[in-house]
């Protein structure tokens, strides 16, 4: 890998570079090799400390807007359980704050949470000393401090070899794996503490009503405490290393942590000119969400409107906008050649805030000039050209998938061997693609949606361990297969899985409990629309139209289960066999929390005994066979019971490990490689 550090030099503004059409990533107007000594600048300095409780509301609101724009992590946590007069002002806000009015407390409730995590919490607040993370990157050896600031320093990340790209890829899972989960432990936190009625308890509520600061806002604050936010200690100018074209984001957040834009709220992310070598401020992303008047975005071409001028509060154009801050940045980056990346904000209904944000890859600023607004006022518009040879658009797929789900043919005219492989044994139909050569490999099987059990292994075995439960309704904590799951169910009640675990217990056919039971979830069958697909670096593979939140069930994988002697004998043949004991144990990483919570221990219980069955797939299968193999995998299996109680012979569901945005291959760790993994994606 290749760090290039770049900042601005007063030798490199008269030669301002990077006119021709298509940009040179390697290229640099400016190098600087030396350590720069940090610029004294007020926005360094730490975060103010949460405003005295004689001020009133309105001023500690005001202190809290005022808060610097680079993220600095809240003062140290001293818990004082009994300072709840400094809650008020979030007792203050209206029942249903807007986005605006909660961001705007972040940086206040940042500190203010962590003196709130009491021992009912799911983390609770360790000892400082004891809980600095190793962020070591690679090649450094160096152990990245505990709370840093912000870093002025630009840097370009270029040449990533493969080994390189895998290490930044599971670098940000990490993260964004942390974040997930923790917002998911924080949410049922919350949903625990107001059943119990403890909302307004200490330690629960924080003595005001903790349910009103957003979970993923929580999630981000403990994560800085804990000095896990990526690419602190370099501003990165150009691609993000472990971040690839396309990738889905639900929260605002989440792009704060990664790095890939540190802005909360503003449109515009830009090392300051106080921070900058060179005295000017420099751009380097972009958020655009369709929310202003003056955009004109198509795609590869974007008309960008500059910040300000609006009414604070009413978002309206009041004023000229002004060649300073944010607009002076994208300017300069102009100037500089400097690539911005872009990120698109779009509807949707199966993001948890309506919204989900693309990362649509690198832009670069070609034109800039003051424009007369709709609103009559000035303002500044930045023309922006996609630099080419880039994935295709998060946004693009996102429609075009759309477009498919609707009319197939208006987007893909030719290359469909078939809409529906399943024939309907799915709940949703699974196409096949194959616009690349004339393999129908697929057609030859039977699809089996369902695994078949041999009957040796299942019969008797569905009131094992005291059956189902008894619940009349919504299954709680003290049902029978809470108990089971160890007394905590594992999904949460959107679906998504809240750790991987050995084992997973949902209710079946012998509980009381309705189909809308919150523990029946990956018995429920396909739940996003999958497409196998050929293509030239994975021969058969599989995506999905829909964008596939972490944590969710896909599909199950189906064969034929035999006992370990039949396999014995069909492994003679030279059948497939798939061997469920062989896929790693990528559930662990599902849930791992440890960066964040110290004492977190990965789940032991329900327990699973050594797996010896096989599954064949030689004759029937389903759409889960055709996932490609990677060590880099966005999907894991987690075993499942429900129908039976044998542990011996789990089904194996398979769980998204990361976002996965529409049209992007499913990929699977299949462990060791045998030879049907060859087999199978040939
Ligand atoms: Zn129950
Ligand atoms: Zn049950």
């Amino acid at each position: 890998m290749e760090v290039e550090e770049s900042s601005p030099s007063s030798s490199s503004l008269s030669s301002p570079a990077g006119s021709s059409d298509s940009i040179d990533l390697n290229f640099l107007p400016f190098l600087k090799r030396e350590p720069k000594s940090e610029p004294a600048s007020p926005e360094r300095g730490p975060l103010p400390l949460p405003a005295p409780p004689a001020q009133t509301p309105q001023q500690q609101r005001h202190a809290a807007a005022a808060a610097p724009a680079a993220f600095a992590p809240p003062p140290p946590a001293t818990p004082d359980l009994s300072s709840a007069p400094v809650m008020t002002p979030l007792q203050a806000l209206p029942p249903n704050p807007d986005e605006d009015a909660l961001l705007r407390e972040y940086y206040r409730l940042a500190s203010l949470y962590l003196s709130s995590a009491g021992p009912g919490a799911i983390v609770p607040a360790p000892a400082p000393a004891a809980t600095a993370p190793s962020v070591v990157q690679p090649g450094s050896g160096s152990v990245v401090k505990k709370r840093r600031p912000r870093s002025s320093e630009l840097v370009r990340v270029s040449s990533l070899g493969v080994r390189d790209q895998i290490y930044f890829r599971d670098l940000v899972r990490r993260a964004r794996i942390t974040f997930e989960c923790l917002r998911g432990l924080l949410l049922r936190d919350d949903e625990r503490a107001e059943s119990l009625g403890l909302a307004g308890v200490n330690g629960y509520g924080g003595g005001g009503d903790r349910r009103r600061v957003r979970a993923d806002l929580r999630a981000a604050a403990l994560m800085a405490d804990h000095d896990l936010w990526l690419n602190r200690d370099r501003r990165i100018v150009g691609p993000m290393p472990g971040i690839s074209v396309g990738d889905a984001f639900f929260f605002r957040m989440e792009l704060c942590v990664l790095g890939l834009h540190g802005q909360v709220q503003a449109g515009i992310d830009y090392v300051t000119a106080g921070k900058s070598a060179s005295g000017e401020p420099i751009a380097t992303s972009i958020i655009v969400s369709g929310g202003y008047e003056d955009d004109d975005d198509h795609g590869d071409v974007l008309v960008y409107t500059g910040h300000g001028g609006r009414d604070p509060n009413l978002h309206k154009h009041c004023v000229d906008q002004k060649l300073e801050g944010g607009n002076l940045a994208l300017e300069r980056s102009m100037a500089y050649g400097i690539e911005i990346r872009v990120i698109r904000g779009v509807k949707s209904r199966r993001s948890p805030v309506g919204k989900v944000y693309f990362y649509d890859g690198l832009y670069k600023v070609v034109d800039y000039w003051l424009d007369r607004g709709k609103s009559g006022f000035g303002v500044y518009k930045y023309k922006m050209l996609r630099i080419e040879g880039q994935e295709p658009m998060g946004t693009v797929n996102y429609r075009i998938a759309e477009q498919l789900k609707v009319d197939v043919f208006a987007v893909r005219p030719t290359g469909y061997l078939s809409f529906d492989i399943s024939m309907g044994r799915e709940l949703l139909p699974v196409a096949l693609y194959n616009d690349f050569d004339n393999d129908r490999d697929p057609l030859l099987f039977e699809y089996l949606a369902r695994p078949i059990f041999p009957t040796s292994a299942v019969q008797g075995k569905f009131a094992e361990g005291g059956g189902g439960c008894d619940c009349a309704e919504s299954c709680s904590i003290g049902c029978n297969c809470a108990g089971r799951n160890g007394g905590e169910f594992a999904y949460d009640k959107t679906g998504a899985l809240l750790r991987g675990k050995p084992l997973v217990y949902e209710c079946g056919p012998y509980c009381r409990c309705p189909p809308s039971c919150p523990n029946r979830v990956s018995q429920k069958g396909l739940q996003h629309r999958l497409e196998v697909f050929r293509s030239r670096e994975t021969g058969w593979g599989v995506r999905s139209l829909d964008l596939i939140k972490a944590g969710t069930f896909i599909c199950e994988f189906s064969g034929i289960v035999l006992t370990q002697q039949q396999s014995e004998i069909v492994a003679a043949n030279g059948d497939c066999l798939v061997r469920p004991n062989r896929f790693p144990p990528r559930w662990l990483d599902w849930g791992d929390i440890s960066d964040v919570n110290p004492e977190y221990v990965a789940p032991d219980y329900p327990t699973l005994p050594e797996l010896n069955f096989a599954i064949d797939v030689s004759r029937a299968r389903n759409v889960a066979c055709y996932f490609s193999h990677s060590c880099s995998p966005n999907v894991f299996v987690q075993f499942v019971l429900f129908d039976h109680y044998n542990a011996s012979y789990p089904h194996l569901m398979i769980f998204a490990m990361e976002n996965i945005p529409p049209l992007r291959e499913l990929s699977i760790d299949y462990g060791m490689v045998d030879e049907w993994v060859g087999q199978l994606t040939m």
